[in-house]
């Protein structure tokens, strides 16, 4: 396994479409290597997801782990004590918005280092996409963890967080962040 290196904001990979992943060449060794190496990767960096631009892939592959250490964590599908860490590989992923009604949080991105930025986005999300082993799933997401999952899939139209900001007051260094901002 290797860790891969991170492309930062104005890398043009961030903000290039990705290519769809031919379903023969998932169980591929390479292809399993590769999202071994994303999930180190975003494991490194403790970061809450990984898509494959963000390492210099333009592939439609995400990868996100469900941990505890997050404030939002009530909204994390099986997330309880019993339960280890949840790692989904999402393949060429397409999304549905199922509401209108949007929840906002503070994203921050590998890609974006430093920084945070208060982003609303719809609040629940149908998503069908291949698993690791090129199985079709299919799940719907809320709170948190439907903007986790957008946030991911905009890196594979090129788009990053701070595109979908409506208030550029709420961009915040991560200590500007810490003392003004962050919630009790
Ligand atoms: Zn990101």
């Amino acid at each position: 396994m290797a860790i891969l290196k991170i492309a930062q904001m104005g890398n043009p990979i961030l903000r290039a479409v990705a290519k769809p992943v031919q379903e023969s060449e998932i169980k591929t060794k390479d292809f399993q290597k590769f999202l071994q190496d994303m999930v180190e990767t975003m494991r490194e960096h403790e970061g809450l997801g990984l898509a494959a631009p963000q390492v210099h892939h333009s592939i439609r592959v995400s990868v996100i782990e469900m941990r505890k250490s997050n404030p939002d964590e009530q909204d994390y599908p099986n997330n309880n004590d019993k339960e280890p860490p949840k790692i989904y590989v999402f393949i060429n992923p397409e999304i549905k918005p199922l509401t209108k009604e949007t929840n906002s949080y503070w994203e921050g991105c590998l890609s974006v280092p430093g920084l945070r930025g208060l982003v609303s986005r719809p609040g629940k999300v149908n998503i069908k996409y291949l698993d690791e082993n090129g199985k079709k799933c299919e799940l719907t997401a809320e709170g948190f963890f439907a903007t986790i999952l957008q946030h991911e899939f905009d890196h594979l139209d090129g788009k990053l967080y701070i595109d979908r900001m409506t208030d550029m007051t709420k961009l915040a260094f991560d200590a500007e962040f810490e003392k003004y901002w962050l919630p009790d």
